[in-house]
């Protein structure tokens, strides 16, 4: 504080103003200022800032949603007013609200909220037995869609027909149920009658339907974009039902902490949700939408136009909309879609006639002129890339648009770039291309057996090396995925898993690749300020210093005072957006 100038002799002033921090100086100028009367004044606290300048703090002012003040308890009680409210933390933990850079909010929300949900565990009888519940509790519905089984539980479980297991419970529903990556499906005899789908449909060009033994006919299960033709085909929900949907995912966000998300692939009502929610004033996250392009193979540039305008339509104060979504492949499981630089396992035996090294679902060419011009119109672009191949790809694209349009500014993300050949992990540094991580997943599970199966031992072990690409300085941000791939948004999960690379709720024992684990102040970076910087946000929040939106939550322990293993256990109290309270303890159950 101004402590620090005062006490110095003139001798000592030059010295004693260089160890002045700046941030002390901003606070300085701050206090004096104004005498300035604050909203809210919380004491006692052990804030964790996320601000190298100044790690940790005892008490914060908060003005108008922003911090005013951030330090110690001496100077707080300066920002005392006849109207300030003022809460003492009993010496609890806080820090900054969480970013989760990879979610799909609305999509978990109207899951939790409308679709027929089991635990992604469930056996075939568990299975059997939500279906045949969900068709007595939905008499009127046409449709059930719910899911999620597990990546190995085809491999698992000996089903000879997977349309007619469905049959037997579904009366005159179509069902379809998709497994925990979201890429594949497993239907109904009613729901590929809907459809249209017979034996003489062809499969797609990047996916299969699966057929029966020495036959033609379909047998439930539809792989990637033969899953994607299907679900095309289920009736919208309504614009309220997005709106409902949205909204309920906010609110479980918020109470795990949550302040910023980062939809992941935003579709045109999900951007209309989030816009009528922030024009209602309940929107109590940053959010910022990826605008959804096609799925799967594609051979035409994108809608630039088209593009430009839900941008514009639909940005507001709480959503920003200037980024997109490109697919460039599937997933390593045993689908085996993800693109890859050598071929997988047992290849021949299980590649249903496609490329033994995955797919690529738009030619690298294609991938670059979308990039170029999206990159010159001022949107990040969030490029699915979970095979190494599709990462050189994406990468490659990243370099060309750096070549045609120069330093955009513009910091395009690989998501799910698990796999990465060692001579690309340099690159990311080079053109400023973000890593974005699924940590969720790092420890044993079924989804992982499924992919070190389909990749093959030891490459499929080596999995997420963000040790690596934090030694090679490359930008990072991680993500839920939620509702693909986990059943919860809960951060503390993710948190865990970077710093043990173990199963935070033991289910599964063992590590995944342990020597790329990392340190908590690196995991928390990553959650918190790096996130925010993937949200196009790292100038208003991501960190408790004077002048950023006072997005903070309270926990009941210290993170630095716990063993990692109980990162998992930690719960939020309070949750702070734009300085108001939106999530208390209190009022919440935890829901899973
Ligand atoms: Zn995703």
């Amino acid at each position: 504080m101004i402590i620090c100038f005062k006490r110095a002799t003139l001798l000592f002033a030059t010295l004693a103003l260089a160890a002045c921090s700046e941030n002390h100086l901003r606070q300085s100028f701050a206090s004096e200022k104004a005498q300035e009367e604050a909203d809210l004044l919380l004491t006692n606290g052990k804030f964790y800032t996320v601000n190298a300048d100044q790690p940790w703090a005892e008490a914060v002012a908060i003005k108008n949603g922003n911090y005013l003040y951030v330090g110690a308890m001496r100077n707080a009680a300066e920002f005392k007013g006849e109207n300030t409210k003022v809460v003492d933390l009993g010496g609890k933990m806080a820090m900054p609200g969480i970013n989760d850079a990879h979610v799909h909010p609305t999509r978990g929300g109207i899951k939790k909220l409308f679709d027929c949900n089991f635990p992604f565990d469930s056996n075939p009888d568990q299975i059997a037995a939500a279906v045949a519940e969900c068709v007595e509790n939905n008499p009127d519905a046409t449709w059930i869609r719910g899911g999620q089984w597990d990546s190995g539980f085809f491999d698992r479980y000996k089903i000879a027909s997977p349309r007619r297991f469905l049959d037997a419970v579904s009366g005159d529903k179509a069902v379809l149920l998709n497994d925990d990556s979201n890429h594949n499906g497993w239907a109904n005899t009613k729901a590929l009658e809907l459809a249209g789908i017979t034996a003489e449909t062809p499969d797609p060009a990047d996916g299969t339907y699966v057929r029966e033994p020495g036959s033609r006919v379909p047998n439930g299960l539809l792989l990637e974009g033969a899953e994607q033709l299907l679900s095309d085909k289920l009736p919208d929900w309504s614009p309220r039902e997005y709106q409902l949907g949205a909204l309920e995912a906010v609110r479980i966000a918020n109470g795990f902490g949550i302040t910023g998300m980062k939809d992941a692939s935003t579709d045109e009502p999900t951007l209309a949700a989030y816009h009528a929610l922030d024009q209602k004033g309940l929107l109590s996250v940053h959010m910022t939408t990826s605008i959804r392009t096609p799925y799967g193979h594609r051979t035409q540039p994108l809608d630039y136009d088209r593009i430009d305008g839900l941008r514009d339509k639909y940005s507001s104060r709480h959503v920003n909309t200037a980024a997109v979504k490109i697919f460039m492949d599937g997933v390593p499981t045993a689908s085996r879609t993800a693109a890859m630089l050598h071929p997988y396992a047992h290849a021949e035996e299980h590649s249903h006639g496609n490329p033994v090294d995955g797919m690529l679902h738009l030619q690298p060419n294609l991938l670059t002129e979308d990039l170029i011009e999206l990159d010159k119109r001022g949107y990040t672009v969030k490029i699915h890339t979970a095979g190494d191949r599709s990462v050189r790809v994406a990468l490659d694209a990243i370099a060309a648009a750096r070549l045609a349009n120069g330093d955009s500014g513009q910091r395009h993300e690989l998501a799910h770039a698990g796999y990465i050949d060692p001579v690309d992990l340099p690159r990311f540094a080079e053109l400023q291309a973000v890593a974005d991580l699924s940590p969720y997943l790092w420890h044993p599970s079924p989804i992982i057996a499924s992919i070190i199966d389909a990749v093959g031992s030891p490459r499929g072990e080596h999995y997420w090396p963000i040790k690596s690409l934090l030694q090679a300085q490359a930008p990072i941000l991680a993500g839920s995925d939620w509702p693909a791939a986990v059943e919860t948004i809960d951060p503390w999960l993710g948190i865990e898993a970077m710093v043990t690379r173990a199963d935070p709720e033991g289910k599964h024992t063992g590590t995944l690749w342990e020597a790329q684990s990392i340190s908590l102040e690196d995991a928390v970076e990553i959650y918190t300020t790096r996130g925010a910087a993937a949200l196009g946000r790292g100038n208003i929040t991501g960190s408790i210093e004077v002048g950023k939106s006072a997005d903070l939550i309270v926990l009941n322990h210290n993170l630095f005072a716990i063993e990692p293993q109980a990162i998992s256990q930690t719960e939020v109290q309070m949750t702070l957006f734009e300085g108001t309270v939106v999530y208390r303890k209190d009022d919440f159950k935890r829901g899973r």
